[in-house]
């Protein structure tokens, strides 16, 4: 016989049944029946739960955004890339950002709030697209909503459900220490991306204000210490801005930290936002740093900024439906 507690339980997954793990929704009904209600949710998808919706889809031939509208009217994005192998959706993990990344509209006005599990879940259910690769380097930290997090991708792998391959999940985080202590000891593989943009203390306190607490260097040790426990390779994002963090200084610390390390970088071309005072490294420099660094043995990749058409770059959209920006 149910208690209280598990009627009001069974009446949470009704209302929201997105937000609970397979193991959570069999505690509560009979396995049979909560093996059917979990295949049909990630399976049949064929309608919508209440309390968040598409509000817009803006579509270019490389990228597809998708503005959803939460239950208290704010708005997120999720984009969805078309790779020549499939489909990458690069999810959001909170409405704004607390990281205040001064190349990126998301983070101007700070966090707004962090999203819920099924939030998280719904942004890869809902596009009707052929998903093989969720990133989370959407609007937001994702390590600053940890537990939301680790929940969504267990839902997320689980193969009584969705059944997304932990293989095809990236996380990309601006080094939160803490979180990436934490996701080192999860036994999730995923695979870890690194944003860390600088060389220097006091240039990323520059370019992302929101990380100040945490020591350059401690936190390039952490994502190398997951990489290393989990055995993938580490990817490190860098966006090189002409004078500010791409000299000949960044160039030679980044191949001391990271030389016999497992690593790429991915060094990012600069999507301009409403920040003029940040201008993108030239192209030639950009070939001139990517060889520095093969030279220094790293292996190093440069990458445009996919959807800069629709305005792909983190939360131009969804700063321009909740009100916050001008893009
Ligand atoms: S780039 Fe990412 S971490 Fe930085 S402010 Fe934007 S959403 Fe936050």
């Amino acid at each position: 016989m149910k208690n209280t507690h598990q009627y009001s339980f069974v009446a949470d997954i009704i209302a929201d049944p997105y937000g609970f793990t397979y193991d959570e929704i069999g505690r509560v009904l009979p396995e049979q029946d909560a093996r059917s209600i979990y295949a049909l949710l990630y399976k049949n998808i064929n309608g919508k739960v209440r309390d968040m919706q598409i509000k817009d889809i803006v579509k270019d031939f490389e990228a597809n955004k998708y503005i959803f509208e939460l239950s208290d009217h704010k708005y997120i994005e999720s984009v969805c890339i078309k790779r020549r192998t499939g489909t990458t959706v690069c999810v959001s993990t909170q409405v704004g950002c607390p990281v205040r990344c001064a190349f990126c509209e998301s983070g101007k006005y700070g966090l707004i709030r962090n999203l819920g599990v099924s939030e998280i879940v719904r942004q890869v259910i809902y596009p009707n697209e052929r998903i093989n690769r969720i990133a989370f380097m959407g609007i937001g930290e994702p390590l600053l909503n940890y537990d939301a997090l680790i929940k969504a991708i267990h839902i997320l792998r689980d193969r009584n459900g969705l059944d997304f391959p932990t293989d095809g999940i990236a996380v990309s985080t601006a080094g939160v220490i803490k979180g990436l202590r934490r996701i080192r000891e999860e036994h999730i593989k995923i695979q870890l991306v690194l944003s860390l943009h600088a060389t220097t203390q006091e240039v990323r306190d520059y370019l992302m204000s929101g990380m100040r607490n945490n020591d350059i260097k401690e936190t390039v040790k952490a994502a190398l210490s997951y990489s290393q426990r989990h055995n993938r390779k580490l990817v490190i994002a860098y966006m090189p801005f002409a004078d500010i963090n791409d000299r000949h200084s960044d160039i030679k610390r980044l191949i001391e930290w990271l030389k016999d390390e497992n690593v790429m970088v991915n060094l990012i071309e600069y999507n301009q936002t409403t920040n003029r005072a940040l201008k993108p490294t030239d192209k030639a420099r950009l070939r001139r740093i990517q060889a520095s660094l093969e030279n220094g043995g790293i292996e190093t990749m440069i990458r445009s900024s996919r959807g800069r058409n629709i305005k792909a770059a983190c939360g131009q959209l969804a700063a321009k439906y909740n009100k916050i920006g001008d893009p």
